[in-house]
């Protein structure tokens, strides 16, 4: 655990530090041209950095040991600094669809020359490369955070796009396309948004985790075991906690009943590092009946 915070945190500062430097040249540039949509660019960027600290702090709490309060851990603090993430998304659209508003009831003409597009697209090629590393990081560590914030930094490259593509409009004199592609991205961020909070408001509720079909062939191929039922997993993808029935032959005692389910717990930890603990319920034949058979298959995760 104090890895993936360590590994996190090293990628949370790398986008706090790109996130700084790119607020600043923007607010200062912004200010020199009275360019106004790259000062307010460039305060999101400064806002994000904000996030990042928030991101920072989420992680190294969600890091911590589980405690005589918290038994489970305190990993569910990343899941919901990942939801304060999506509704910063809901913001920065807000932002965009309030300044194209803005172009289409006040004629801003600013002063445009090719160093502000130079300003401008430098940084939006760096916006992408922070956000796709960001994106690859976080699928590799298995970080929820690292993916919503990553989605992000990628809407902020849209909002800077959106900015290059307006002000080129405006030097041509077709300043109507400009609020009518700010309202496309919006819609664009706002599903974006909804996806991330959807994803993460599920893993609050406990939705299962690793497929239960994939445990249960697993633990089937061991030997011992006569069947196994009522398999659940819960937590975040990079902390597990998972359930079962083991039902096994009836004369068997408990130390070869604990043999069999100590061997189906190893084999579990070996393929899944992810799973952080395993509790096993041993049956004999009559623990069959308990059984829970789950209606919705509509996804094969939940079948058991
Ligand atoms: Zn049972």
């Amino acid at each position: 655990m104090d890895n993936y915070f360590d590994r996190v945190r090293k990628v949370l500062l790398i986008v706090l530090m790109s996130n700084l430097i790119l607020g600043l040249v923007k607010v200062l540039y912004g200010y020199n041209t009275n360019v106004l949509s790259i000062t307010a660019d460039g305060y999101d960027s400064l806002l994000d950095a904000l996030t990042n600290i928030v991101g920072i702090v989420a992680v190294y709490i969600s890091g911590k040991p589980s405690n005589a309060q918290h038994r489970y851990g305190l990993t569910k603090v990343e899941t919901f600094a990942s939801i304060m993430i999506s509704c910063t998304l809901f913001l920065v659209a807000y932002e965009i669809v309030t300044a194209a508003v803005d172009r289409f009831f006040n004629n801003i003409i600013p002063v445009i020359d090719v160093s502000t597009y130079a300003v401008l697209i430098i940084t939006l090629i760096l916006t992408i490369l922070v956000s796709r590393y960001e994106k690859k990081m976080g699928e590799k560590f298995n970080s929820d955070l690292l993916i919503s914030d990553s989605e992000h930094i990628k809407s902020d490259a849209l909002a800077t796009g959106i900015i290059i593509l307006s002000l080129f409009f405006i030097q041509n004199g077709l300043t109507i396309l400009d609020p009518i592609l700010s309202l496309g991205i919006s819609l664009l961020i706002i599903k974006t948004g909804i996806s991330i909070m959807k994803t993460n408001l599920d893993i609050l509720l406990d939705v299962n985790i690793i497929n239960c079909d994939e445990i249960a062939q697993e633990v089937r191929q061991i030997y011992g075991v006569n069947h196994v039922h009522n398999i659940r997993s819960r937590g975040t993808k990079s902390s597990v906690y998972l359930d079962m029935h083991l039902v096994v032959d009836n004369h068997l005692s408990i130390n070869q009943a604990d043999h069999i389910s100590r061997s189906c717990k190893n084999t579990l930890y070996a393929k899944y590092p992810e799973i952080k603990d395993i509790l096993i319920q041993i049956e004999p034949s009559r623990g069959l009946y308990d059984e829970i058979h789950y209606k919705d298959i509509k996804n094969k995760k939940y079948s058991f």
